[in-house]
């Protein structure tokens, strides 16, 4: 789960992390409420899931309340297009109004913590070249990327904390500042049960201090039930409202995009092979629902209704593996729902397991418009003749 750059903040604070002080404000009133109760100068930041503000016009500094006023007018609706959000960009709902850090003789760095899948140990990324993409500095100049791998059991070491600072470049006197801001920023991580912490510019200002400037903290899903005070951080604004709503009925749908197929399948390993062979066909996905291990006939209507809300649909493909889920129930499913939401667009259905001839047998009578197929390279090409090739 993603949160917001002030809420991320909060957290870090909470475990003695260093941040500009700030205030959420969801109107030019309350930002400027803000404002005058941190004095100015101050920067309004738009609050989106996504980085990149700065360049994409989000990120401004105010020096007086009528400017505080204007730059939040301005900025609150916006559509922020940053290279995170793609072209549709974000529409901006909520600022953070912080403190403006005076920045002259300052340096921008970077430093992250986030989970190495590979050596299954939390790990600090650090480099001296903030302020700019981690991707860019990786490509450019990987050597500039230090690493600092956490062993779990022991925790984060101080003298881990000591090379990062020397590895830095920081100056003697901020070393010993370092480790107590290195050691709380992991002490953050691992007790929100973060997958990510990211602190880009990690600032190091005239005076020797070091602020996080920016905070994005993710949260691992899987970890959330032990965080309850943490799930009512979730911004359904930011989510693609079909996923929330996919999951509010346990489904799991992902969109794609330039596709113009609909895809339903159960299970996540054959919604990639499904996307495959749609692809070998000389097709594209539009989206992808998994109806996982054991859905109800209701559940697959609910399925299907969001599927077809995805409007770059031209053509259905259902793939199941009946097993838990039984082909007849699939059918039944399927059925009631292109009764009721009368279906327009193709669809054609394969599948294959439990109780497959009686599913087969139900679809055949019922009455309306299904093309079937017994294996999957069929499948792919009957969808994508009627769906059209690759948008
Ligand atoms: P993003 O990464 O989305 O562009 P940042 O929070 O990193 O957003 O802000 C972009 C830039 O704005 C920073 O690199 C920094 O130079 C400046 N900035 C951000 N917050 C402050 C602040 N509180 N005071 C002064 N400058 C800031
Ligand atoms: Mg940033």
């Amino acid at each position: 789960m993603k949160i917001h750059e002030y809420q991320g903040k909060a957290i870090l604070a909470q475990h003695g992390v260093p941040v500009p002080k700030g205030k959420v404000a969801y109107t030019p009133d309350e930002a400027v409420e803000a404002a005058k109760g941190l004095g100015f100068p101050v920067v309004v930041k738009a609050q989106i899931h996504a980085g990149g503000r700065g360049k994409g016009g989000g990120v401004k500094l105010a020096k007086r309340a009528d400017e505080c006023a204007a730059i939040a007018r301005a900025i609150l609706g916006m559509r922020l297009r940053t290279h995170q959000t793609g072209p549709e960009g974000r529409i901006v709902r909520r600022l953070l109004i912080e403190q403006g850090v005076d920045l002259a003789g300052s340096k921008e760095m970077y430093l992250a913590i986030l989970v190495d899948r590979g050596c299954r140990k939390p790990v600090f990324m650090a480099s001296a070249q903030g302020g700019m993409e981690i991707e860019e500095v990786a490509a450019r100049d990987p050597q500039a990327i230090l690493r600092e791998w956490i062993d779990p059991v022991v925790g984060f070491r101080p003298y881990q904390a000591r090379k990062l600072a020397f590895g830095l470049g920081l100056p003697p006197a901020t070393v010993s500042k370092a480790v107590p801001f290195f050691s709380s920023l992991f002490q953050a991580f691992e007790a929100s049960d973060a997958s990510l912490v990211e602190v880009n510019p990690l600032l190091l200002t005239k005076a020797g201090e070091l602020v996080a400037l920016d905070a994005k903290v993710n949260l691992d899903d899987n970890a959330l039930f032990r965080h309850p005070e943490l799930l009512e951080l979730r911004d359904f604004d930011e989510e693609e409202p079909l996923e929330v709503e996919a999951s509010q009925y346990s489904l799991n749908y992902i969109k794609l995009e330039g596709g113009s197929v609909g895809c339903m399948v159960n299970g996540a390993g054959l919604a990639m092979a499904t996307m495959d062979i749609i692809k070998l066909a000389g097709g594209s996905p539009a989206n992808f629902l998994d109806v996982g291990g054991g859905a109800s006939a209701d559940q697959i209507k609910n399925a299907f209704r969001i599927l077809l809300a995805d409007r770059d649909v031209r053509a259905v493909l259902i793939n199941i593996f009946g097993g838990i889920l039984r082909c007849d129930v699939l059918a039944e499913g399927v059925i009631a729902a292109v009764r009721d939401l009368e279906v327009k667009v193709p669809v054609v259905v394969r599948m294959k397991g439990n109780n497959e001839e009686k599913g087969q047998q139900m679809l055949r009578e019922s009455g309306l418009d299904f093309a079937t197929a017994d294996d999957r390279t069929e499948a792919a090409e009957k969808v994508v003749a009627v769906a059209g090739g690759a948008r």
